[in-house]
């Protein structure tokens, strides 16, 4: 196995006025290529704030991210803007799609905004696995929570990111649709060489994934690596 991404000492703070607020804790781990993880962890574990500082949505206080050995907490801006887009895809709870844009718009919108053209093939491919085939001219408000969370996932695969990271994907869901859109994401990862990492508040998620890293109060509290039969039980 090779590693992709090794967090190393990671600390968040929050100040508002006098207060400080610790939301990452001098946290490490590391992330295998093609491993799928879960961080699993209460209201304000810090979840979040970890994906974005992985994604690099946000600049952490202290502390190093490696990805494929480049630390993405020295780059510069327009470097870092260019590894949020080809490095990294993003799949938000609330799904975050252009409420004017239709669904192949809102997919392609990553691609388009750097002015470069659609890979037909590619785009025909994401409609197809996450099944959005018909719906191609559908605006968000005329497709269901679980439809808009898919566009959210073909949105976030366009660019081919080297990491998946999804912030309670399904959190926003019924259990049936997030069930679903959970089998839908593990396909894909079967499929593709793509190294996944999520968020939730739902133990249960460690079914879907090789290993779940326990997060309270800012820190890993436990790391969990699951077996393949105990994923198929
Ligand atoms: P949830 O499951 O509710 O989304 P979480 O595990 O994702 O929670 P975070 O959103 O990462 O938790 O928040 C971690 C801590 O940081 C919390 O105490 C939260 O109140 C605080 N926090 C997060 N963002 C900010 C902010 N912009 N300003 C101040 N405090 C913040």
């Amino acid at each position: 196995m090779e590693t992709l991404l090794q967090v190393q000492e990671i600390c968040k703070y929050y100040r508002m006025g006098e207060v400080q607020i610790t939301a990452v804790d001098h946290v490490s781990f590391s992330v295998e290529k093609g491993e799928f993880v879960v961080i699993v962890g209460a209201s304000g574990a810090g979840k979040t704030t970890v994906l974005n500082l992985l994604g690099g949505m946000d600049t952490c206080d202290s502390g190093s991210i490696l990805v494929d050995g480049t630390d993405i907490t020295k780059l510069r801006k327009r470097k870092l803007a260019a590894y949020r887009r080809f490095d990294i895809g993003f799949v938000f709870q609330f799904y975050n799609l252009i409420p004017v844009l239709n669904v192949v718009e809102n997919i392609t919108l990553p691609v388009l905004m750097d002015g470069r053209k659609v890979n037909d093939a590619r785009l025909q491919e994401l409609l197809d696995t996450l099944g959005l085939r018909g719906r191609e001219k559908h605006l968000p408000n005329q497709l269901s929570g679980g439809q808009q969370q898919r566009v959210a996932i073909a949105r976030a695969l366009i660019n081919k990111p080297k990491i998946l990271l999804a912030d309670e994907p399904t959190g926003n869901l019924d259990s049936r649709t997030g069930q679903e859109v959970m089998e839908l994401l593990c396909e894909i990862f079967r499929e593709r060489n793509t190294t996944f990492i999520l968020s939730s508040h739902d133990p249960q998620m460690q079914c879907y994934t090789d290993r779940t890293v326990y997060f309270s109060d800012g820190k890993i509290e436990i790391e969990n690596h699951h077996t393949g039969e105990e994923n198929a039980q």
